[in-house]
């Protein structure tokens, strides 16, 4: 491991919180060290308050930011004198020293600090430091840890057994740290947990932190357990439906639906397949703390009953054991390990599904280091067990209000690069579902960089490309619960003894048969989505009201509309529901320039402004007012409707 420190970069940070807010971002910077909002990190300083007198603060990471992205303003200010006293308490309560800190800060609106706050403030350093590196916990977990640790660092460390974060591991540390440092002591081991290291400069603290991990590392590869490669195993051909299916059976265990990711990386598939799996990954998480994303073990396999009864059983184990009464978390997994998916990270968000895969990524490596060592030797599950149950956590809970409507669900939309399907994905991902964006036009493959979406080109004609699309979507997020389906042409206006086999053909293939493809491949996965499959077909006034000129147009969008109404009728059985949008008159979109919109407005004698409101209402419709209503077609607002055409035309006297 190598210190990423430069000087130029430095100096633009500033004073000595800016160097804090520097040095932090480079330990964010590398994973093997801190993790999704994992470590923390200290400065105690002097400032003058109102009154011209000297107070000592402490500068402690905040709840709720990431080191590598961390500001200033992610550092709560804490009143350093009263905090380290707190250390020296018979007791304290997780709730008491939360009130404690929040009273004792000093900055309006500052983050609530840290849950390690009281540690940080024992220490006696300017600078201190806080990771959970990968290879100190390989070594720690691995038989003699502990001796192990002892021999590697010497004096250069104070070694801490395992105690919870908080009150507890501040009040032993408060008494151990002065006991155990030497005039070499430049950190702190905590076992099974992280690594301290402290300086009276940030980029000493820093470097030392390097440093310890660095010799961690040394001593991994100099006894052969650093370069763990896995046997190379083939991915097999991905299963779209077994893979839905799995996700809905997660989904029910839960009681809500969860988005799935399937990672057959040959890291996962390797590991999945590793002929001791079974006894290596159900020892419990690299460190305790994960639990709150990633429940205590990944399932091994499939089954989710016996998976849900073992976490029942592990519950009621510990809980008869706790101070406080518990309430059961949901008994579904977070992960599987499957020796055909790899990895299937399970997650209400497609942000809290990534995090469990990368969780599980590092969890892999400390693993297969510690085997190395000798044998993989995780805590007892009552330490996993008060994390997971932590008050701290269990309040979070209880605070936690409503998610939003569609999250952990699955909206596929075609056509999504502009006009009714751009707005159509931007309503599904505002509604929290994860949202498929498909289109002919590579530019949806960047429209949002953002977790809960994927863009990926597809001519909907093809069904070879399709399938591949389909398949994709599943693996990246689970399944498939929505059905959107816009992409649609208009074809040049002609009468109808002029239209061409060519032109009529073009729009059977696209309004229609296009539409029925994606519904065909969508069908098994809309039959498992947790609560039920949607689709919502958008349709065209020319549906009750065609326009001359548009032969071959109208009678695809009518085809089209017979189709969903059969299609109601056959996949009603099945739990799908199937709606349509008659949208009229939309001149957001790209088919409607400026020039066509003024050319059509003079044919009518109106101004573009008239022409635009020439409906009952007198309103204008953009693609906002019948994407809104796509996405509530798919909410509880319409799930006891299917087979509806509705439309979005501000009124057109000849649908009336
Ligand atoms: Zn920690």
């Amino acid at each position: 491991m190598k210190s990423l420190w430069n000087d130029a970069d430095a100096a633009g940070f500033g004073g000595p919180l800016g160097q804090r807010v520097y040095t932090s971002r480079l330990l964010g910077r590398d994973k093997s060290l801190v993790l999704h909002g994992g470590g923390n990190t200290s400065l105690k300083i002097e400032e003058l308050d109102l009154f011209g007198e000297r107070a000592e603060i402490l500068y402690v990471k905040g709840s709720g930011w990431d080191l590598e992205t961390i500001e200033p303003a992610g550092f709560a200010p804490v009143q350093l004198d009263y905090v380290r006293r707190l250390a020296s308490l018979p007791a304290l309560s997780d709730p008491q020293m939360v009130n404690e800190l929040a009273t004792h800060t000093l900055r309006a609106g500052a983050p609530a600090p840290s849950v390690e706050t009281i540690l940080h403030a024992i220490l006696p350093h300017k600078y201190v430091d806080h990771t959970h590196a990968d290879a100190v916990l390989s070594i720690s977990n691995a038989p003699d840890g502990d001796k192990r640790i002892r021999d590697i660092y010497g004096d250069k460390v104070v070694v801490i057994p395992y105690v919870m974060a908080g009150f507890d591991l501040a009040a032993y540390c408060a008494r151990e740290f002065p006991q155990q440092k030497t005039k070499h002591t430049v950190g702190m081991i905590l076992l099974s947990h992280g690594v301290f290291s402290f300086a009276a400069d940030a980029r000493e603290s820093y470097e030392l932190m390097i440093e310890l991990v660095s010799m961690a590392e040394k001593y991994l590869a100099a006894q052969k357990a650093w370069s763990v490669g896995l046997p190379l195993v083939p991915a097999l051909a991905f299963k779209r439906e077994e893979a839905a299916k799995l996700r809905g059976e997660v989904s029910r265990a839960a009681g809500f639906p969860l988005l799935c990711r399937c990672n057959d990386s040959a890291h996962f598939l390797g590991f999945a397949r590793h002929p001791d799996v079974a006894r290596i990954s159900q020892g419990g998480p690299a460190t305790p703390d994960h639990v709150i994303r990633t429940k205590p073990l990944p399932m091994l396999g499939r089954n989710v009953e016996d998976f849900a009864l073992n976490y029942k059983n592990y519950f009621d184990r510990n809980s008869q054991k706790a101070k406080e009464p518990k309430t059961m978390l949901d008994t579904a997994p977070r992960m599987a390990l499957d020796p055909e998916f790899g990895l299937a990270a399970f997650g209400r968000t497609a942000k809290d599904v990534g995090i469990v895969e990368d969780l599980y990524g590092h969890t892999v490596d400390v693993i297969l280091r510690a085997e190395a060592l000798g044998g993989w030797k995780a805590l007892d599950d009552n330490h996993t067990f008060d994390i997971e149950y932590w008050d701290l956590e269990q309040a979070k809970l209880k605070k936690a209000g409503n998610p939003p409507a569609f999250a952990g669900e699955v909206a596929i939309v075609t056509g999504a690069a502009s006009g009714i399907g751009k707005a159509c994905a931007e309503a599904f991902l505002k509604r929290g579902a994860a949202v498929v964006g498909l289109d002919q036009n590579p530019t949806i493959e960047t429209l949002w960089q953002r977790p809960d979406f994927l863009g990926l080109v597809c001519d909907l004609t093809r069904e070879k490309e399709i399938k591949d699309v389909i398949d994709k979507a599943v693996k990246h997020f689970g399944g498939t619960d929505m059905l959107v389906l816009n992409a649609g042409i208009f074809p040049a206006s002609q009468v109808v003894q002029d239209i061409g086999s060519d032109m009529w053909r073009k729009a059977m293939t696209v309004n229609v048969e296009a539409n029925l493809l994606v519904m065909q491949a969508c069908h098994a996965l809309l039959k498992l989505a947790p609560r039920g499959g949607r689709i919502v077909v958008i349709g065209s006034k020319n549906v009750p009201a065609p326009g001359p000129g548009a032969g071959a147009y109208s009678a695809s969008k009518a085809a089209m509309n017979q189709l969903a109404r059969v299609t109601a009728l056959e996949w009603g059985k099945d739990g799908i529901r199937i709606n349509s949008i008659h949208p009229n008159a939309v001149y957001d979109t790209a088919l409607w320039t400026d020039e066509v919109l003024a050319s059509r407005a003079r044919a009518y004698n109106l101004t573009v402004e008239q022409y635009k409101k020439n409906n009952i209402l007198k309103t204008e419709v953009s693609s906002k007012d019948v994407a809104e209503l796509a996405a509530e077609m798919c909410g509880p607002l319409f799930a006891k409707t299917t087979a509806a055409q509705v439309p979005v035309d501000g009124g057109n006297e000849r649908v009336v």
